[in-house]
């Protein structure tokens, strides 16, 4: 009998996805799949795409505290060599339309913001703020740091431009928090202050805890809505970034 690859100890790439629409196609797809419970999370392992790569496909749930949580229990456990944060998002920059695809350059935390004083009875002015840095603690030089914006690993991002595959793809920057925004002259406004190609609510939780543990990260994002464009939600793209997803597999070999 063959012996069991173990994921604890050999490498392996953690894949993400909040929901179902962005996971379930490569859960189906896996080799040798196995699941693993860790809190109140399942992690997916097994061998995904023709060179057999091996992953653990995580289902983290929606927005940034279960997207943090899945990723802190992940990284103690299994310590990936890469993690890969992906699935579905709304378009800010309306050169992207729904079904295309943005690879992460880097991802930003927009709902990290720090406003000027006010004086009482002053109102509120939405638009006087600045980036507000996040503390990250640096396990190599294990002291903290502050940044405003998380940079994806740029072999990972280069890899991913090689893919062949039926889809537009393009760099871009992807902005998190827990938000859902439709204001245009808010979102406009998230693009002048983070320059935010696309809106989620998971890859800059994810993007910082990386950043703290030294992983190569990246985020990959198909949009499933724009309204910058009147362009709809339709959560059914999940499926081709899930098809993009393993033709990338394929090509992390060279990583
Ligand atoms: N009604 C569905 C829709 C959820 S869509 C439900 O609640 O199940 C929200 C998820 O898709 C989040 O995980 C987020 O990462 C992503 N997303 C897609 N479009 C988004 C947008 N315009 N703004 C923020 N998150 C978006």
């Amino acid at each position: 009998m063959m012996d069991r690859y173990d994921f604890r100890n050999k490498p392996s790439v953690l894949i993400q996805g909040a929901m179902e629409t962005e996971t379930e196609y490569m859960i189906a797809r896996l080799l040798d799949a196995e699941c693993v419970a860790l809190g109140n999370w399942r992690f997916h392992t097994g061998f995904l795409g023709k060179h057999r790569e091996p992953v653990i496909i995580s289902r983290t749930y929606q927005g940034m505290v279960n997207a943090a949580a899945a990723t802190s229990l992940a990284l103690a456990h299994f310590m990936p060599r890469a993690v890969i944060n992906q699935g579905i998002a709304g378009g800010h920059d309306p050169q992207f339309h729904r079904g295309d695809i943005v690879l992460g350059e880097r991802v930003v935390p927009m709902g990290a913001m720090l406003y000027g004083f006010a004086e009482a009875g002053a109102g509120i002015d939405a638009d006087d703020f600045k980036p507000l840095p996040i503390e990250i603690y640096n396990r190599r030089a294990q002291t903290t740091e502050k940044a405003i914006d998380f940079p994806c690993d740029r072999r990972l991002l280069e890899l991913a431009e090689k893919v062949e595959s039926p889809y537009r793809t393009a760099r871009g920057v992807i902005g998190s928090a827990d938000e859902w925004n439709n204001q245009l002259d808010r979102i406009a406004l998230l693009r002048r202050r983070y320059g935010t190609t696309t809106e989620d609510m998971e890859s800059a939780a994810v993007a910082q805890l990386c950043l703290s543990y030294g992983i190569p990260f990246i985020g990959i994002r198909i949009l499933s809505n724009s309204i910058v464009n009147a362009e709809d939600y339709d959560e059914a793209v999940g499926e081709d970034v899930q098809k993009f997803m393993i033709k990338y597999v394929e090509a992390l070999q060279e990583f």
